[in-house]
């Protein structure tokens, strides 16, 4: 309970070496922070959802990005009248209870490299076996 959702998983996926995987999440937090890409300015927008809410689903991956382990999640939340909210996972979305999966897979890596298109850090074609 009180840990940073996003920085947790971070956290156990650079600690174990963990270059390719799929990530799951369900609970709920006292407080989210997501972040929604504006694609016109190629920004983040930040977006803070400060009250206690249910993780309805929270996914993603780790890939590569400068040859670290690098995860990208996304997530729902809902509130206490069943309103949706959710984004881009982002530091500053706080733990009151969850339950996470981290698959490692197998097989070549992903790793990220700026895109010019899209202003944002995608997987790169190129990417090598690990
Ligand atoms: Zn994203």
């Amino acid at each position: 309970m009180g840990s940073d959702l996003y920085e947790s998983i971070s956290k156990i996926c650079t600690e174990e070496e963990i270059k390719i995987g799929k990530v799951t999440a369900l609970g709920a937090v006292t407080q989210a922070a997501v972040a929604y890409y504006d694609q016109k300015k190629k920004v983040y927008k930040p977006i803070t959802f400060k009250k206690h809410l249910e993780i309805l689903n929270c996914s993603g991956n780790v890939s590569l990005k400068d040859g670290k382990p690098f995860v990208h999640m996304h997530a729902t939340f809902a509130d206490g009248r069943g309103n949706v909210f959710g984004g881009h996972l982002t530091s500053g979305t706080l733990v009151f209870a969850c339950e996470l999966t981290i698959e490692e897979l197998e097989g070549r890596a992903l790793d990220r490299k700026p895109d010019e298109i899209t202003g944002l850090n995608l997987w790169d074609k190129t990417s090598v076996l690990v």
